[in-house]
């Protein structure tokens, strides 16, 4: 038996990269899935087969197993409220929120025109907010708690120069969840974050195909490689489970010794 069996989970941002295989790996684990997309459905078709995929090959599988794409782009209120009633209506009900969706804009600052910073604090900060707070009025209503887990990095702790609006969107992460963590603590909801290092996703197509950027991305994890999305994955099924039934407000690092100070790998100062 899964982990999350029967449990009713939206995914955001799940066309692609960590959202994918978050929303793979919570169907192993038994989960109806809801998946987000910003656009157009084509979008999360790959993500939908994939999972249909898990099901089929699954003998414990049941019809009443479901997966449901659902648009909205998460940093516009209308559009997350309309996701959040169709996902609500369709399952029945919401057990957990993955907030994965997330985009980066990087240029020096100084340079870095207000709509791209806009953009990205709306979708990573503001985005993430909005789909908490439609998750907590359904688990407040309900009475029997839920889960929040957020797609955050390591960036939530490691200042990146010409990703200021990253960054900063990252850091506020670390704030929203340890905030929703302690007010809704004592009704039964945890919300927690996984902070990944460098993942193998499209977010990363500046070095993921050129050989000499990835060795140099490789060189500065202490476990000298990236990570796999499914590898990030695995800690958000954990994070959504109840064999992480007592924690809440945390974030846990996945990310190869990054945020170690790999600088000190060697002593250089006594
Ligand atoms: P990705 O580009 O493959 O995935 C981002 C997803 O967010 C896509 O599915 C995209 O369609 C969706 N999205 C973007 N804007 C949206 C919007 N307005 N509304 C709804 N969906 C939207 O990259 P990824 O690496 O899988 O990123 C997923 C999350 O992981 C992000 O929050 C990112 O910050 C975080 N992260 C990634 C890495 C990494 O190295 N890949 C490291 C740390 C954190």
């Amino acid at each position: 038996m899964g982990r999350l069996e029967g449990k009713n989970v939206l995914v955001t941002g799940a066309s692609s990269g960590i959202g994918q295989a978050i929303a793979v790996r919570f169907a192993q684990e038994g989960a109806n899935v809801a998946m987000n997309y910003r656009g157009e459905p084509q979008e999360v078709q790959q993500t939908q087969e994939m999972v249909r995929k898990v099901r089929s090959s699954d003998a414990r599988s049941s019809a009443s197993v479901k997966d449901l794409p659902v648009q909205a782009d998460v940093s516009q209120e209308v559009q997350v409220q309309k996701m959040f009633r169709q996902v609500i209506e369709s399952f029945g009900s919401l057990d957990v929120l993955i907030n994965n969706a997330g985009i980066q804009i990087p240029t020096p600052s100084h340079e870095t025109e207000m709509a791209d910073f806009d953009r990205v604090l709306g979708v990573n900060l503001r985005g993430a907010f909005l789909c908490a707070r439609e998750a907590l009025r359904h688990f407040v209503a309900r009475g029997t708690g839920g889960v929040i887990v957020n797609n955050s990095s390591v960036h939530e702790i490691i200042s990146k120069p010409t990703y200021a609006s990253y960054s900063i969107s990252k850091g506020g992460m670390e704030n929203l969840t340890k905030t929703l963590a302690l007010e809704y603590a004592g009704r039964g909801i945890r919300v927690n974050a996984v902070g990944p290092g460098a993942v193998v996703t499209p977010i990363n197509k500046a070095w993921i195909d050129n050989p000499k950027a990835r060795e140099e991305v490789c060189s500065h994890i202490p476990m000298g490689r990236p990570a796999s999305a499914e590898e990030i994955a695995a800690v958000f099924a954990f994070l959504a489970s109840d064999d992480a039934s007592y924690i809440t407000g945390q974030t846990i690092f996945a990310c190869g010794g990054l945020t170690l100070y790999p600088e000190f790998r060697e002593p250089w100062s006594s």
